[in-house]
């Protein structure tokens, strides 16, 4: 189905119950309401001579406006370009270039980003862009007119011609290992995902869920929108970003069902100073994902904040995105050590990387996926689309992992991140779980940097508890010799405030290897 068909359904199914509420702003819409400001918004975009498969840009905050691009966007044929709010006027002309953006809806401004003067900066070198619309000023209420004397019955001739397996939206991927790739998806892609990861969380037109992770990636617009409109559920906006005072008053004033994020997000929460004052006894579930989830923060969420049936969900942009997620009644091992089993109508292997043949469960090889999810391509980019799909349709996901006998999955780290020295693989990961112990160190991160004699060698990055007494090279090293095998223990430390991050709470170890040596 088409993502405007759905929400045609889901509109016939549940009117009158509420689809949308926007905390900053105080907007609530029902979906009958959502679903006429879609269909304006639609129009407005069809009177801007928007034609089926031009790209729409959105650059914005999470906001209410912000879902009702997402939906008349897919309800017209265009297709939607998610740009990251933390992107920067370099960055902002080069996806509106890569992507051929015509028409871009960019919030005005938001703590200190002048959103409205970047694009103006860029303007100029970008050819395809014609308008430019910012969220709550005339130049807005400029695109809503457009739409003043175009029909109903143009947008429903639009959608007549469209299909489920046309592009609905071009995601760029967070880049942590590189420069982001921007994977081109279509509804059969993203709404499949979206129900799909809803069914798994019980979700039902009773939910009510709090999305505080950002639109422009697919974990707030597919698992977190999509997921509630095909359920019938109410998508909560917090606050415009993460705020975890804010989300956690909204769990509590909406009485949230779920509240998403990723780790650090629920360390914030956790964290904060007033954290017994709220009330969380309407949360039942949620979502933690985006990167490896700390035992701990994970044992915390359940218990702390009434999350029972909390849910570890593993995927990437390129597979809409998930591909693996844990069941409501697994147990805290099963949520902790692994990030789930296959989702229906999806298949998961792990091979050896170098030969490609799948591997017995239980060793460590690279993880790939198959089914309905696969992105349709890299945009304009067929030879970087051919080396992450294989003919077969398996898309090679470059993280490593160990498939258990029980066929839940472990992430082992990804295969950018894996260090040989002097043939030996050494699984970063391994060591930053254990140096987490060591009580002079708050965060590691452990990469490899190259080696003449080794090709490369253990290097740890740590954030020291006390910065005044951080630890020595000497001091991790034999903490680390009386529990791990030889050639895993550092032999360089380097001593850091804070560790470079992607906006999704992701750490840059290209960074570091490339700050350090690499
Ligand atoms: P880029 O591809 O540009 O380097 P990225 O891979 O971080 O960036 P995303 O598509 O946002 O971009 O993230 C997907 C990746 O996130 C996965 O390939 C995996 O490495 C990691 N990831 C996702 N979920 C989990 C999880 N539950 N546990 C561990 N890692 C995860
Ligand atoms: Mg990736």
């Amino acid at each position: 189905d088409t993502i405007g068909r759905n929400l045609d359904r889901a509109v016939e199914r549940w009117p009158g119950r509420e689809a949308l509420v926007d905390a900053a702003s105080g907007s609530r819409w029902t979906y009958a309401a959502f679903h006429a400001e879609v269909g304006r918004l639609a129009r407005a975009l069809l009177g801007s001579g928007v034609a089926k498969g031009d790209r729409v840009g959105i650059w914005a905050v999470n906001c209410d406006a912000w879902v009702l691009v997402q939906y008349a966007t897919a309800r017209i044929g265009a297709i939607m370009v998610n740009i990251n709010p933390a992107y920067r006027a370099h960055e902002l002309a080069y996806v509106l270039n890569q992507a051929g953006v015509s028409l871009l809806v960019a919030s005005r401004s938001h703590k200190g980003s002048d959103y409205a003067a970047m694009v103006e900066s860029v303007r100029g070198r970008c050819p395809a862009l014609r308008s430019v619309h910012l969220i709550g000023d005339a130049s807005w209420d400029r695109l809503l007119e457009a739409g003043e004397g175009v029909p109903e019955a143009a947008v429903a001739a639009r959608e007549a011609e469209l299909s489920c397996d046309d592009p609905v939206n071009i995601q760029y991927t967070s880049g942590t290992t590189g420069f982001p790739k921007g994977a081109t998806l279509s509804h059969h892609n993203i709404l499949n995902n979206g129900y799909l990861v809803g069914e798994l969380l019980g979700y039902t037109e009773q939910d009510r869920v709090c999305i505080p992770v950002p639109f422009y990636h697919c974990f707030g617009m597919v698992m977190g929108n999509l997921a509630a409109t095909s359920h019938g559920a109410c998508m909560v906006i917090p606050a415009p970003s993460f705020d975890p005072a804010a989300t956690l008053r909204a769990v509590e004033r909406e009485r949230c069902t779920s509240l998403y994020g990723v780790p650090t997000m629920f360390i914030a929460e956790l964290g904060l100073p007033d954290f017994a004052s709220y009330d969380l006894s309407s949360l039942r579930t949620g979502i933690m994902a985006g990167s490896p989830c700390p035992v701990e923060i994970m044992k915390r969420v359940v218990a702390e904040m009434n999350m029972a049936e909390v849910s570890i969900c593993y995927g990437m942009t390129e597979t809409s995105p998930v591909s693996t997620q844990t069941r409501r009644d697994d147990d805290l091992d099963r949520r902790t050590a692994t990030v789930g089993r296959v989702l229906p109508h999806t298949e998961v292997k792990v091979v050896d990387p170098a030969t490609g043949v799948t591997l017995p469960r239980g060793e460590a090889g690279e993880l790939c996926t198959r089914g309905y999810g696969v992105m349709l391509g890299y945009w304009e980019e067929p030879e970087r689309t051919a080396e992450a799909v294989d003919a077969g349709r398996w898309m090679h996901t470059g993280d490593l992992a160990v498939m258990r006998e029980d066929g839940y999955v472990r992430i082992v780290g990804r295969i950018k991140d894996m260090i040989i020295r002097g043939g030996e693989n050494v699984y970063p990961r391994e060591i930053e779980e254990f140096l987490y112990a060591h009580p002079k160190i708050a965060d590691v991160q452990v990469v490899g940097v190259p080696d003449e004699r080794y090709g490369e060698e253990v290097l740890a990055c740590v954030v020291p508890r006390d910065p005044a007494d951080p630890p020595t090279l000497e001091e991790v090293a034999a903490f680390c010799r009386e529990r791990l095998a030889h050639y895993k223990v550092p032999r360089r430390l380097e001593v850091l405030d804070a560790f470079p991050m992607t906006v999704s709470g992701k750490v840059r170890k290209v960074e570091l290897r490339s700050r350090f040596g690499g």
